[in-house]
């Protein structure tokens, strides 16, 4: 990346009124198979055109194609019943009704690589592909088969593997697995997690980064964000083991998070996408406040390996928030730039 912190989002960015109901998880299609497809492309393109017009670096595809950054993925592997649905407590937090695993897993063709295509078509800037985390995976269903989390994530990793080295051939610059349960389950992340999370990204001709953040901002995740108190530890558990993986980049939720900033030393020499930007609020970061977290970042990772980002996806905010805040992020991105080349 030739520019200095370049930016770019965590994932999701709002959909179009006529393709979704806005400021929704899950929103039902408003349209219906050709026009469904040409709708997405559509909005597609002008997500696109709304990261361009703000300034952002690393642009991707908002996510425009699917309902849900796990689910969407997993609907289209063999091997899970969406019909047969079973309560289950995610993120060890709230109890949501999932897909059940009933045989096999396996995808039978590519899920993403035709939008990834189209999105390559649209523009020469570096692009960047969320992908579910194989326990991110897991831990959004009911396993009525395996009955063994770490032997359905392996399964997951493989079906990863195929899809990113089909990413990558396509085109995509940066592949990013999105691991909010990293978050929660230290021990089992440790044990075979980041394991699995490497199985994934083996032999993949692209760049590779992790998300870990602490959710979307939907009730269920700023309840449990007022438990964990002043100060957020949880980075700290798996940073070592992280540190010392192949992952190329990791993504943090750093803005109004009460992550100490000086856990990052621990990931000393991999690149950093520092979340600047609060998904959880509809007040838009000045640039003056985003350039103070980056500054703050900047003490504990090199300016080459900081890439100024978003805390999370931004679907559940109004479009003209998550343009708002897209700005934002270039403009205190800017300053800091700036201030390094003096
Ligand atoms: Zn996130």
């Amino acid at each position: 990346m030739k520019t200095l912190l370049p930016t770019s989002t965590a994932g999701s960015l709002p959909k179009p009124a006529w393709l979704a109901q806005p400021e929704t998880l899950w929103s039902p299609w408003k349209l219906q198979d050709e026009e469904l497809a040409e709708g997405k492309r559509d909005a597609l393109r002008v997500s696109l055109h709304d990261q361009q017009r703000a300034g952002i670096d690393i642009v991707s595809d908002g996510e425009q194609t699917r309902q849900h950054f796990v689910t969407t993925f997993i609907e289209h592997l063999s091997g899970v019943d969406f019909e047969q649905r079973e309560i289950v407590k995610i993120r060890d937090r709230y109890d949501a009704s999932v897909p059940s695993v009933v045989g096999p897993v396996a995808r039978e063709k590519p899920v993403f690589v035709e939008d990834a295509k189209f999105l390559r078509e649209q523009t020469d800037q570096p692009i960047k592909w969320a992908l579910p985390g194989p326990m991110t995976m897991v831990d959004t269903l009911y396993d009525g088969h395996y009955k063994s989390r770490e032997k359905l994530a392996w399964e997951f990793a493989r079906i990863l593997n195929q899809e990113a080295r089909d990413l990558a051939a396509a085109g995509v610059d940066i592949i990013q697995f999105d691991e909010p349960a990293f978050n929660v389950f230290f021990d089992e992340v440790n044990d075979w997690g980041i394991a699995a999370l490497e199985k994934a990204i083996e032999g993949v001709e692209c760049e590779t980064g992790v998300h870990i953040c602490y959710g979307y901002g939907i009730k269920a995740n700023t309840d449990w964000k007022k438990t964990l108190g002043s100060e957020w530890r949880q980075y700290e558990e798996i940073f070592p083991k992280l540190q010392a993986s192949n992952i190329d980049i990791v993504s943090l939720e750093c803005q109004n998070s009460h992550v100490p900033m000086e856990l990052i030393e621990l990931i000393r020499g991999k690149k950093v996408m520092v979340g600047a930007i609060d998904v959880a609020t509809n007040t838009i970061e000045t640039p003056e406040e985003v350039a103070e977290t980056l500054r703050k970042a900047l003490q504990f990772v090199d300016a080459d390996k900081l890439y100024p980002c978003t805390n999370c996806g931004m679907t559940p905010l109004s479009r003209e928030v998550a343009q708002g805040k897209l700005k934002a992020l270039s403009a205190g991105a800017a300053i800091v730039r700036e201030e390094l080349a003096r």
